[in-house]
């Protein structure tokens, strides 16, 4: 039986303002029903897809395929004008689940599934449109309409190695929104104050308490946390160079997420990624333009405080982070058997990540409101994202958590 679908304390928006974003670069994985639908449509008998691909493996899907993208990323039924061939030929129902329901996304937790926006979609991020609470009847038709499977998540792990049953660990979860959700501290404060949780529950001995010491244990983490977190805002000390290394890399490869970012795989295009990470390695030289992404740089600008004059700028950026963890979308999608504490780093890195990135989109100007909106289509985008998700992302995380190098990132390039 499928769960009620709810949506969040927070207002949520979107409406489709047909820019396309959706249709490049994105992995649209297909379920069994989807892959028999488009192959009972025949596109190899049209001459423009005998010689294409429109199907390529993909592990992650239900049916171990997701839709092709041609050479520069674009989806393989993209039309010349910016239009789905499978819609237009036809209609709606024809198409994919994921695009028919983008940027919708079900959250399934123990008891009821969270019916939120990906910020992905320019429209979502930027809280224009109609709201989630107004498309609940709709879904769930769809969902039914498709038999979607909608059942109860598992409790993810608390730490490497430690499963509770969801009481104990919405109870964690709920400590952890608290932190990320706490309206008294700016969001620089709160991502430190949450980061700070997670390293004190990793080092904690979970193993010799039972289920009500450990919620008692968060409760009083979240306590402490602002006052334990005190130190990162009193030195403000910079991360370590290698931490910048592995900051600027992973940086760089959201960035190229962005949909405006063209993948065209030639010799020349190889070369100059590879000159771009050795760029990123030394911390000094050039990086080239995104497409229309992001302009050229030089990575010694984007380590210059941007001396931010209006709150007004952040806003994008916290309320995917806001609205991510009320969902818990970063912890019960896509970092599939994540433990909590690597999950909260995960979504904490995106917060320098995205100040990194409005550096080098507004280099040499005053950054706007629209330059934060584009760079939460790239940052939300890497969050399931199989690159951003799986265990070497892990293991650099692992490497940025030790001895709060983490949180000096986040306050280093809040600055
Ligand atoms: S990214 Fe959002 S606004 Fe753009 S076409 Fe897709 S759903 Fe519509």
């Amino acid at each position: 039986m499928s769960l009620p679908i709810v949506t969040l304390d927070q207002e949520e928006r979107w409406d489709c303002q047909q820019c396309g974003y959706c249709c490049r670069g994105s992995l649209v994985a297909l379920s069994q029903e989807d892959a028999r639908r488009l192959r009972d449509q025949q596109w190899h008998q049209l001459p423009e897809y005998q010689q294409t691909r429109f199907l390529v493996p993909h592990r992650r899907a239900e049916s171990g395929y997701r839709l092709a993208h041609r050479r520069d990323g674009t989806c393989v039924f993209l039309n010349e004008d910016g239009l789905c061939r499978i819609h237009a030929k036809f209609g709606l129902e024809a198409k994919p689940t994921i695009c028919r329901t983008f940027p919708m996304q079900l959250v399934p937790h123990e008891k009821h599934t969270v019916l939120t926006y990906r910020r992905a979609c320019p429209s979502a991020a930027a809280d224009h449109g109609t709201q989630a609470k107004d498309l609940v009847s709709s879904v769930k038709q769809l969902v039914r309409d498709q038999r979607l499977k909608v059942e109860a998540s598992v409790p993810p792990p608390l730490k490497s190695g430690e499963q509770r049953d969801w009481k104990t660990t919405r109870l964690v979860l709920q400590s952890v929104g608290t932190l990320l959700r706490d309206e008294r501290f700016p969001p620089v404060r709160r991502l430190v104050h949450a980061l700070q949780f997670a390293s004190h529950l990793d080092a904690a001995k979970l193993r010799r308490l039972n289920d009500q010491q450990i919620a008692e244990l968060a409760f009083t983490l979240a306590e402490l946390m602002p006052e334990e977190s005190r130190p990162f805002f009193d030195d403000r000390k910079p991360p370590k160079s290698i931490s910048k290394i592995i900051f600027r890399l992973l940086a760089m490869s959201c960035a190229r997420l962005h949909p405006l970012c063209r993948h065209q795989s030639t010799w020349a295009t190889r070369f100059e990624l590879a000159r771009t990470s050795w760029n990123c390695l030394r911390g000094s030289g050039k990086i080239p333009g995104l497409g229309g992404a992001f302009p050229a740089a030089a990575i010694q600008e984007l380590e210059e405080p941007l001396g931010l004059k209006s709150a007004g700028v952040y806003v994008p950026l916290s309320r995917l982070i806001e609205t991510t963890s009320e969902s818990l979308l970063y912890a019960l999608a896509g970092r599939s058997g994540w433990p909590v504490t690597d999950s909260v780093r995960g979504l904490a890195l995106l917060f320098p990540i995205g100040m990194w990135m409005l550096r080098w989109q507004s280099r040499q100007r005053d950054p706007t409101v629209d330059d934060m909106l584009n760079i939460v289509v790239a940052l939300d985008r890497s969050q399931g994202y199989e690159q951003f998700s799986g265990a070497q992302q892990r293991f650099k995380l692992s490497i940025l958590a030790f001895n709060g190098e983490l949180e000096r990132l986040v306050v280093w390039y809040a600055r």
